[in-house]
């Protein structure tokens, strides 16, 4: 009988625990005003939540309780169309994200036009403006949890993604937008996938079973698991606590079968690489390209797949040039299988003495190493006094690097096959990739012959110094805490620009007109 009532009172959280319809869900963006309503299905039905962010009427529901996703999009209730979205997807903001009128709401708008933004760029859709000929189209609107109402494309009228600050709004959840697209393209959580028992193992203890429950429908396009997907959840998704040691311990419902951090799983930051070969094969199958029969994964023939079938490309015309674009296009992997093979040369490199290795030295401003020296001039009189003063020349070349900075990493780094570790070097290459792929500057493995380079080793801190260096090494310590994770791809580049010279953004002279420093700070900023 107790089983039978915590039943009932969770579904009723469950229902309860969104408002329905939400605040804003009925206002539309003053373009459309003139557009003749649309009536919609959705519109008539009482709505309620199923599997974690996805809103459905009370009778799909029913049957999704009963028979699963497998049954409800099978079953004559499911609504949306077979059809898949074309290319061309219109979408409309509300007027609650589109006039944001609370920091919040502008960061909701700002997460929402970023995840547009990655997915036009990355893959071959087009989310546009919707105007009044679009019949189906998506709607973001602010509302009290995040959540899409069906799945896939609707028959007409608004696919309607709901999203609030707290799961869609913050630096964290960056990509909820993209991950309630991607539902809206009919897209459901990875770790429903029906292979995903190899990867994931389930604790029968956790509190929301029709969560966790494979879902027979999902199409994996032969595509790998993904425990780095947006789709997705993390550990703590239907955890549940247990006591022990007179104790409340917080127990995870997933435990995943993956060398990396298990904290990383369930990220919103970022589509992973498989997520947009999710789309492509669904969307865009003219661009999934491959190298075939090569040696690495920059040798070979290039096949192209034209709706899901794979060709060669003939070799006419096509040049390096061309090659760069696919190799750009086919996600590389990181590190690059071959990135080690030129190490055996750098055995015997020469030492060579650097100004550093003599001095003792002292973390200012962060993470900016510099002598004793040097910190008693910057607690005196600033980073202006310190770059001004004679000193500042026993670390420091004023000249600049040139654009080829070569680098070189820590063997700790290099040969870890999992833990922090690993993730630290994959940091690393996702930072100097991004630096490469934006700006001009190159950033190759260190030769013996090179005068100066990037050194990235296992260090105390995430620390270096600013500007490049007379001679040798400039360093650049990563830590764990700082430098592994989702959340710390870009430490690496944190500190490679402090490296290149650049200081920190928050100490611009004009700074005060963006930023009010709190006089109770605890390292005496001024
Ligand atoms: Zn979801
Ligand atoms: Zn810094």
């Amino acid at each position: 009988m107790r089983l039978i009532i915590a039943i009932i009172i969770c579904m009723i959280v469950n229902v309860i625990s969104v408002e329905i319809p939400p605040a804003d869900y009925f206002d539309e963006n003053i373009e459309n005003e003139s557009c003749p309503e649309v009536e919609r299905a959705e519109d008539e039905k009482d709505l309620v939540l199923i599997d974690g962010d996805i809103l459905v009427s009370k009778e799909q529901a029913a049957i999704y309780y009963e028979s699963g996703w497998d049954g409800l999009v099978n079953s004559e209730a499911w609504s949306p169309t077979k059809a898949r979205w074309s290319k061309r997807i219109p979408y409309q903001v509300g007027a609650g994200i589109s006039a944001p009128v609370t920091v919040g709401d502008g960061r909701i708008k700002a997460n929402v036009e970023n995840s547009i933004a990655e997915l036009n760029g990355r893959t071959c859709l087009s989310f546009e403006a919707k105007t009044c000929k679009d019949t189906a189209f998506i709607k973001f609107v602010k509302g009290d949890a995040c959540y899409t109402i069906e799945l896939g494309k609707p028959n007409h009228g608004a696919r309607t993604i709901s999203l609030a600050y707290s799961c869609g709004g913050t630096a964290k959840r960056a990509r909820t937008p993209a991950h309630e697209v991607m539902h809206a393209l009919g897209r459901v959580h990875e770790q429903t996938r029906p292979d995903r028992d190899k990867y994931v193992t389930i604790d029968a203890r956790n509190t929301c079973s029709d969560q966790m429950a494979i879902n027979k429908n999902f199409k994996t396009l032969n595509i790998d698991y993904d425990f780095m997907s947006i789709m997705h959840y993390s550990q703590w998704q239907c955890s549940f606590k247990v006591t022990f040691d007179n104790q409340e311990h917080k127990v995870p419902s997933m435990i995943f079968k993956y060398e990396g951090r298990a904290d990383d799983v369930g990220q919103r930051l970022i589509l992973s690489d498989k997520d947009i070969q999710h789309i492509k094969a669904v969307h865009c199958p003219s661009m999934m390209m491959r190298l075939v029969g090569g040696r690495d994964n920059s040798e070979g023939r290039l096949e192209v797949n034209n709706e899901e079938v794979w060709g060669t490309v003939c070799s006419d015309g096509f040049d390096r040039n061309d090659a760069n674009v696919v190799l750009n296009v086919i996600s590389v992997e990181i590190p690059p299988a071959d990135y080690f093979d030129e190490d055996i040369e750098n055995e015997s490199c020469p030492e060579v003495e650097r100004a550093e290795d003599e001095e003792d030295l002292v973390l200012i401003d962060g993470d900016i190493l510099v002598t004793k020296e040097q910190a008693a001039i910057y607690y005196e009189s600033g980073w202006d006094g310190l770059v001004n003063s004679q000193n500042w020349m026993k670390l420091n070349s004023l000249n600049e690097w040139s654009k080829t900075i070569p680098h070189e990493i820590d063997q700790q780094f290099v040969s870890a096959t999992g833990g922090d570790d690993k993730s630290i070097k994959s940091n690393i290459f996702l930072s100097l990739k991004a630096l490469q792929d934006k700006t001009c500057l190159k950033f190759p493995q260190k030769r013996c012959s090179d005068p100066y380079y990037l050194s990235f080793v296992k260090g105390d801190s995430c620390s270096t110094y600013l500007g490049k260096p007379f001679a040798g090494a400039r360093v650049i310590n990563l830590k764990a805490n700082c430098a592994a994770g989702t959340d710390r791809k870009m430490t690496p580049a944190h500190e490679v620009m402090h490296a290149l010279g650049r200081a920190h953004e928050h100490q611009r002279a004009d700074r005060n007109r963006y930023v009010t420093i709190a006089y109770w700070n605890t390292c005496k900023l001024t």
